[in-house]
């Protein structure tokens, strides 16, 4: 597709962003068309209209960002101070915290997510994060471990910034996504790329354009946006890149190691789950339908840890599905602007099918339909609108309780005893998160210890600090995003034996 006129344009202007609607690359604090003079289109999800189109990056986009990535590693970025580092990223906390009702909205337009009821009310969640992140940047520390050496040997730990950073990462919420990155990256000195999803990548371009109005010098963060298999393949694999910053499915984490071992990039890889939320009879139901509920449809269902099988034990089971049907019946799906919408759409026609597809097979291998299943129409027929969808009498092997659907489809799968639901809980090549719902300290204990999960949450669900972090097991990849670990993932390690004789 070729650049676009105004006049094609169906999505109304609602945000200055968007009197440019064909975005070009951010390369060294500009704004670059690609290579090829290529374009993509993007659309807002919650009208099938066109929002804009981006740059279609190839590799000799890539590799020019690549480039200007490393000149500003070597260059007076280095020489920032981890106090000027921890003060630039304290500026950007402001200016987006200034700018927030503009990301938002543009992060409304550009993936469906519910402005009133889901992203406003994360402003305060998303600067604590920024803030976070600033105060890493003064916490990176070497050791002086004492030795038992022959002679007068000091040894020391030292750490310094890997240098050029890609990051890929995903549509279904790029505004959080890219925090977990550039966080690490200035807190340490490195640089970066961005290759956001060619779904949603206006909020990734804006916040580029803000780090630069913070203070950041041009070549710092950059983004390249594209088509996966092609700008984020060519990051992946390139020769000067030192670490790969993942979010996305399994199938394309598996691409991305390939991909890197070129030059042994160091990799952070969050990808797919199939969630267990686990629900026992001495539950208090009144927190544990909802929490749930919105555990699996939540940014309708459009989340890596949704907890879509839920396990149910038996005697509760008639009661928590109607209770859960019902909640679901209250949850308002529509335009994700309007003030009181719950649920927004799916991102794409493709992505609706696919969910719409495992929908038909539950039916077809013998769960049970409860609820929702249907696409709605009427004033949404244009976009990808779909009813929370709540299957019951689901067993583990089914389909719908083995692969990951991303869509707001929740699978009531019932159990007997606590080591029922855990072996069953683990029965999956997954482990990125789970939920446990019981008043009984015991049988949470026995949970936490035993479920093969990077995060269990305890009569909640999907709560997440930067402080704590957030990472799989299994399938669900490696690498910790937040805590100490995560910065150690951004630094090299140099071992130094000084030899001084005195
Ligand atoms: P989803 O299926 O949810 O879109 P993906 O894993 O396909 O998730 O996409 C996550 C990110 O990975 C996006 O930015 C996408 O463009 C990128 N991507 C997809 N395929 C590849 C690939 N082969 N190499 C590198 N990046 C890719």
């Amino acid at each position: 597709m070729n650049a676009i006129s105004n006049a094609a344009l169906s999505t109304p202007l609602l945000t200055p962003f968007l009197v440019e609607r064909n975005k070009k690359h951010f390369i060294d604090g500009r704004w670059v068309g690609s290579a090829s003079g290529e374009c993509i289109d993007t659309f807002n999800p919650a009208t099938g209209g066109l929002l804009a189109t981006l740059a279609r990056g190839r590799q000799e986009d890539v590799d020019r960002a690549v480039r200007v990535a490393r000149q500003a590693f070597e260059g007076p970025w280095r020489r920032f101070t981890p106090g000027q580092r921890q003060r630039l990223i304290m500026r950007f906390a402001e200016l987006f915290d200034k700018h927030f009702d503009e990301l938002t909205l543009l992060e409304s337009l550009d993936m469906g997510a519910p402005l009133h009821t889901r992203l406003r009310p994360g402003k305060a969640a998303l600067v604590q994060t920024i803030l976070y992140y600033a105060a890493q940047a003064r916490n990176i520390q070497g050791e002086t471990p004492h030795n038992s050496l022959p002679g007068q040997v000091t040894t020391m730990i030292l750490k310094a910034p890997v240098g050029v950073v890609g990051a890929i990462i995903p549509w279904n919420g790029p505004l959080f996504a890219q925090m977990h990155v550039l966080g690490p990256v200035l807190a340490t000195g490195c640089t970066a790329i961005i290759k956001p999803a060619e779904d949603a990548s206006l909020t990734v371009l804006r916040t580029a354009e803000l780090l630069v109005e913070a203070g950041l010098p041009p070549g710092v963060v950059n983004v390249v946006t594209g088509i996966g298999a092609e700008a984020g393949a060519a990051l992946a694999a390139h020769p000067d890149v030192n670490r790969i910053a993942f979010t996305g499915s399994t199938g394309v984490g598996r691409e991305i190691i390939k991909a890197s071992a070129g030059n042994m990039k160091r990799l952070q890889l969050e990808l797919g789950g199939k969630s267990p939320d686990i629900v026992f009879a001495d539950a208090d139901l009144d927190k544990a339908v909802p929490g749930v509920a919105m555990g699996v449809y939540g940014n309708s269902g459009q989340i890596c840890f949704a907890g879509t099988r839920v396990f149910v034990q038996r005697s509760i089971q008639a009661e928590f599905l109607e209770r859960m049907s019902a909640f679901g019946n209250t949850l308002k799906v529509g335009d994700p602007l309007a003030l009181e919408t719950d649920l927004g759409p799916l991102i794409t026609q493709r992505q609706l099918d696919r969910v719409l597809g495992y929908v038909e097979q539950g039916k077809q291998e013998g769960a049970a339909l409860v609820s929702g299943g249907r696409r709605l129409g009427g004033d949404l027929a244009n976009g990808y609108f779909l009813e929370p969808t709540l299957f019951g009498n689901v067993s583990n092997q089914m389909t719908v309780a083995q692969e990951e659907i991303f869509g707001p489809v929740a699978s009531v799968i019932p159990f007997d005893t606590a080591d029922e639901a855990l072996a069953l809980a683990n029965a999956t090549p997954y482990g990125l998160a789970s939920g446990v719902w019981s008043a009984n300290v015991n049988t949470v204990m026995k949970m936490v210890h035993g479920i093969q999960a990077g995060t269990v949450w305890v009569n909640c669900y999907g709560m997440v600090d930067p402080a704590v972090g957030f990472g799989g097991y299994k399938e669900s990849g490696y690498g910790w995003k937040g805590g100490a670990a995560q910065i150690d993932g951004y630094l090299y390690q140099k071992a130094a034996y000084i030899n001084v004789t005195a």
